[in-house]
């Protein structure tokens, strides 16, 4: 009876980078009794008009208002994150009990956000990589973070099997021939190369790790090599084996280094799938890039502050690297003067940059809508039986392995 859904437009001030004006769409106050949860999403806009199974944008809220006011709880979504400490996140973070955030618009849930949130009790990431919540500051207040694990792992797989054809293949330096009206062969062949018979590697073998070796297999590499202090299964391992066997005739084509710069000095290919934490921000810095062979290719669809923008910058401007992809960015959204923006080889044909979209294809807002709904699901029952894969901290301790090697 007390549920009265009311949707209000606010418009705030307008702050750097932000098309369309920020907005704020609430639950009639009437519809409080129990708590409010906290919605930070994209602006959807006419995109949104056009095509419905667009969940991720505001005007969509993952389809799940109706359900958290079911619960009688009120649910305040906005698209105005920044500036802390004056945008709305700010000002409903401080009586929010629950926030729902998304790595691809990310609303930064700092240490001196969680601070200011006395009553948070749940921070739920739609989608996978919840390093934009200050993660230790959480566990202080014992707040539990979860996310929507292997939502989006196949997506983001094949964007980083995209980004090294774009890479490898110079396909940039075709496409931009074919609609400038130009026709010089050579100028493209001489960046051209074929992916097979290559060392590939990959920072991190975790579901979107693993599932880029997967993938691989089908180009019949000379090498595919991994990276993590965890190690990949026997069983997963020989599936990867097996099917070099069986498809391209080649033996135990998989190996796990145990230093990173062995590996990325053996490389033609180097993609970082690991998480960001203390132990890989900045990790791909000029020293380690020194590593690299000359002419190699970076693709980072994990996260953008693994690497030193200027670092990877100088060494594309150079040609240390051939080129770099990806679609992650050390702030989200990127200022228009972001060096990877702008950074290019001679040619002006190694730049593969998007911005943040692997994981948000429309199949994997399906996917992480409705595991956003099962998480809230298990808190707003009590029972708080999270699938143990979705909890990355709680109770004040870390419940994955996946972010930084802990005891
Ligand atoms: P996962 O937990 O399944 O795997 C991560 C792996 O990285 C684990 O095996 C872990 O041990 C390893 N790792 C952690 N630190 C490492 C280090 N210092 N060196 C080497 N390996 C390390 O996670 P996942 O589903 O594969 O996702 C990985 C990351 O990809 C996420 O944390 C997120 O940041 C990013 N991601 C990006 C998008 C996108 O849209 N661009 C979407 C999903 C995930």
């Amino acid at each position: 009876m007390f549920r009265v859904p009311q949707l209000t437009a606010r418009v705030s001030r307008m702050a750097p980078l932000r098309a369309p004006m920020p907005r704020t769409f609430s639950t009639s106050p009437i519809t409080m009794a129990n708590g409010k949860v906290l919605l930070v999403l994209y602006e959807g806009g006419k995109h949104a008009k056009e095509q419905k199974r667009l969940l991720a944008g505001i005007e969509n809220e993952l389809g799940i208002r109706k359900y958290i006011e079911s619960k009688g709880y009120e649910l305040v979504s906005t698209t105005d994150k920044d500036p802390e400490p004056t945008s709305t996140v700010d000002k409903h973070l401080k009586d929010a009990e629950i926030v729902i955030t998304t790595p691809f618009y990310p609303a930064y849930i700092t240490k001196s956000r969680i601070a200011n949130a006395p009553n948070l009790k749940l921070a739920v990431t739609a989608g996978v990589g919840s390093d934009h919540v200050d993660l230790n500051a959480a566990n202080q207040k014992k707040i539990t973070v979860a996310e929507v694990t292997g939502s989006n792992v196949v997506s983001v797989a094949e964007h980083v099997l995209a980004t090294i054809l774009v890479l490898v293949r110079n396909y940039n330096g075709g496409h931009r021939q074919a609609v400038n009206g130009e026709w010089d062969i050579a100028g493209v062949a001489k960046n051209e190369y074929d992916l097979e018979d290559k060392v590939i590697s990959t920072v991190g073998a975790g579901r979107i790790g693993y599932r880029v070796l997967e993938r691989l297999i089908a180009f019949n590499p000379k090498k595919l090599l991994y990276y993590d202090y965890q190690d990949l299964p026997a069983e997963a391992i020989k599936k990867l084996n097996d099917a070099s066997k069986l498809f391209n005739g080649k033996d135990d084509i998989v190996q796990r280094v145990e230093k990173l710069e062995d590996m990325v000095s053996q490389s033609d290919v180097v993609t970082i799938n690991a998480p960001l934490h203390e132990g890989t921000r900045g990790l791909f810095n000029k020293d380690l890039i020194s590593h690299m062979k000359d002419g190699a290719y970076l693709v980072n669809t994990a996260r953008g502050a693994i690497c030193v923008a200027e670092d990877v910058a100088d060494a594309v401007k150079s040609g240390k690297l051939r080129g770099y992809g990806g679609d992650v960015w050390d702030k989200q959204p990127a200022p228009k003067d972001h060096p990877w923006r702008s950074m290019n080889n001679k040619d002006q044909t190694g730049n593969a940059m998007t911005v943040h979209i692997s994981g948000t294809s429309l199949d994997a807002q399906e996917r992480y809508a409705q595991g956003v709904k099962s998480i809230l699901e298990s808190y707003f029952s009590k029972k708080f039986d999270y699938r143990p894969q979705d909890v990355i901290v709680k109770d004040g301790e870390y419940a994955t392995r996946a972010y930084g090697q802990r005891k």
